[in-house]
């Protein structure tokens, strides 16, 4: 059983052909990522094509799940009642090591709002949200 930081009421990701891949690997809690087959460029979310090159083979690679704080943003407005007891908490955009050009957008959990800073190092950790979804989240290394 993995830590929670939201509630159940949170909304489903929606999943389409090119990201269930995806989802099916973070089910393992594994982060990966698609890698053009043609020009080795990663790239996040997955699509049909890569936006380099225009090629639509591609594979899947995972990573350490370690990044840095690309940018980050505190929120104090709850956007669904069921977050009112999670305010603040951090959003942040982070670049993975392995996977240069890629930037995550996910929680930053367990870090007080005011530690947080551009260049904090981070790993990952995954949220069982229900059966069959799991959702990384970050936190400071
Ligand atoms: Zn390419």
């Amino acid at each position: 059983m993995s830590a929670r930081w939201f509630p159940d009421a949170m909304p489903t990701p929606a999943v389409s052909r090119e990201t269930l891949p995806w989802w099916q690997a973070a089910a393992e809690h594994r982060l990966v990522v698609q890698i053009c087959a043609a020009c080795a460029t990663p790239r996040h979310p997955p699509g049909p094509v890569c936006p380099r090159c225009g090629a639509s083979e591609h594979r899947w690679q995972e990573l350490s799940g370690q990044g840095t704080v690309y940018s980050y943003t505190v929120v104090h407005q709850a956007f669904l009642p069921a977050l009112a007891d999670r305010i603040p908490y951090v959003v942040a955009v982070h670049e993975l090591d392995g996977a240069d050009g890629v930037r995550f957008i996910s929680n930053l959990v367990d870090v007080p709002a005011e530690a947080v800073r551009v260049g904090l190092r981070v790993d990952v950790v995954w949220e069982d949200m229900q059966t069959g979804l799991a959702v990384p989240r970050f936190r400071a290394l």
